[in-house]
């Protein structure tokens, strides 16, 4: 009998999106689908992508979790990090809810970034189910993580070596979690902590992209012992009707002229950075792409693109006709597989990483905060684009615009970087052939959901 498999993201569309993704695979590939979605969400951009996404997919099923509001928390406090907190203390609703689901579920996959309801769900005596994580990082991160509770980070030394994993750099770590107190760090932890209890940890990323990593993961050299990882990436874009506008200026445009530039769902930047990247972008003469955002969360959102940018800025981009700015959200996947983009200037967020690595366009990496360093390395490393490491952290330094200048230059012109990432995008369709080892490991994984093992 087809598996039933329920699905629990957490929030933020970078968590969202992927498991979207991995919903309509299953559902492609004769699995019963329900897929819980927490309610309130915190952005407008997804309960937008909730709807057209079931519109579009009558059948998965929709399942809404009333989570219970957080009674007092910091208002300043980041609010998709404040959502997961609810929905992990909202834990108990999920058994009444899980068992009433019919035909009876075999599985649930929870986000990593809720991962420590397992704790809760796999001791009820009505749920008598296996449970999976989706890692939304590289497993590079992921397997940072997978030590977290039992590590003390010292930011004086230069690397940290984990018994049986590639060493890392101190540096690269993000910096909250110095700080044992921050919410990341706490929520990081009890999620690491949960890790062990789940049967296996699936993940957008593939074999090739990061080998010695997986290998390591799956070893059983490390130091703690881990559930198998999953390597399961590119996944695939779901079906999503409807056009974004700035497809139609890249119709106009060269093959692999543009450069697009996005740093993500939710990276506020100030003032005076957008207006040093307007002007990196405008003195590197290439043509561009740029999707702003002012705000963490996209409901707030008030302030004009004029004001944004600065009214003398958004005229010169006009009356030079190189570029365009937009503020809405756009749809990625297509802009990065139109015929115009030549590269990605980006904050290296997985999903994006990913999208790039899928259809082979060159990065430009801006790490700004959370596991984006982390997967940077693995951008650069496999040979999907370049890093300036000395950028700093977001706020830390103004990036200047000859600065910008020079790398989006490099980027464009530097034709190494393109044959290089067009490799990383056949390793990355190989890795879904028949037998490549994405496609090969979701075998696997259905043929255990059906066997209930
Ligand atoms: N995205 C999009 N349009 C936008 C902004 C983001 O389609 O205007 C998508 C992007 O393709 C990716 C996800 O939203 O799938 C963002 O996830 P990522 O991990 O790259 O970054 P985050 O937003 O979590 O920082
Ligand atoms: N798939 C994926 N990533 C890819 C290619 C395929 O996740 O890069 C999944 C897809 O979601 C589906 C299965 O592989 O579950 C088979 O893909 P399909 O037959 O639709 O491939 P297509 O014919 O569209 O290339
Ligand atoms: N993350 C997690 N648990 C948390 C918070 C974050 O596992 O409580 C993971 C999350 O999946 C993400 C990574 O840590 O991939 C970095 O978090 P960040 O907030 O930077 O990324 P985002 O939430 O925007 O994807």
């Amino acid at each position: 009998m087809e598996p039933h498999i329920a699905l629990l993201p957490s929030a933020g569309m970078g968590h969202l999106m992927p498991f979207l993704r991995l919903a309509a695979m299953l559902a492609s590939r004769n699995c019963k689908v329900t897929l819980l979605t927490a309610q309130p969400t915190v952005s407008a951009a997804e309960s937008n992508h909730l709807n057209s996404f079931f519109s579009a997919h009558p059948h998965i099923q929709r399942l809404d979790f009333q989570v219970v509001p957080l009674q007092s928390s910091n208002p300043h406090g980041d609010p998709f990090f404040l959502q997961f907190e609810a929905i992990i203390r909202s834990v108990h609703l999920l058994p009444p809810l899980l068992s009433s689901l019919s035909p009876p579920i075999s599985a649930l996959f929870l986000d990593i970034a809720a991962a420590t309801c397992v704790d809760q769900l796999a001791d009820h005596p009505s749920l008598s189910i296996s449970y999976y994580i989706l890692s939304t990082t590289s497993a590079r991160f992921f397997s940072l993580l997978t030590h977290l509770p039992h590590l003390t980070l010292e930011s004086s030394c230069k690397n940290l070596k984990l018994h049986g994993l590639p060493s890392f750099s101190i540096s690269n770590i993000p910096p909250p979690l110095f700080n044992p107190q921050n919410l990341f760090t706490t929520q990081l932890i009890s999620n690491a902590r949960a890790i062990s209890r789940v049967k296996g940890v699936v993940s957008n990323t593939f074999h090739w992209f990061e080998a010695e990593t997986i290998e390591a993961l799956n070893s059983g050299k490390t130091s703690i012992t881990l559930p198998q990882f999953l390597p399961i990436g590119p996944f695939k874009p779901y079906e999503d009707p409807g056009k974004c506008a700035s497809l139609s200026w890249l119709d106009e445009q060269p093959a692999k002229s543009v450069v697009y530039v996005s740093f993500g769902s939710r990276t506020a930047m100030s003032k005076d950075q957008i207006k040093e990247i307007g002007e990196g972008l405008l003195k590197s003469k290439q043509k561009f792409l740029w999707v702003l955002k002012s705000v963490i969360v996209d409901k707030v959102e008030e302030t004009e693109l004029q004001e944004l940018v600065g009214r003398s800025l958004l005229e010169k981009i006009e009356e030079k006709k190189q570029g365009i700015v937009v503020k809405e959200w756009v749809k990625q996947e297509e802009i990065l597989t139109h015929h115009a983009i030549g590269g990605f200037f980006s904050h290296c967020g997985w999903n994006s990483a990913m999208e790039a690595a899928q259809r082979g366009v060159p990065m430009l990496a801006w790490t700004l905060n959370g596991d984006q360093r982390f997967n940077a390395e693995v951008v650069e490393k496999a040979g999907l684009g370049l890093w300036p490491k000395h950028w700093g952290w977001l706020g830390e330094r103004l990036v200047k615009s000859e600065e910008i200048e020079e790398k989006i230059e490099e980027l464009m012109q530097d034709h190494k970087f393109r044959s290089m990432a067009q490799k990383v995008g056949e390793e990355a369709k190989r890795a879904w052939e028949i037998g490549g080892t994405s496609e090969k490991v979701v075998g696997q994984i259905i043929e255990m959901l059906k066997l209930k093992v």
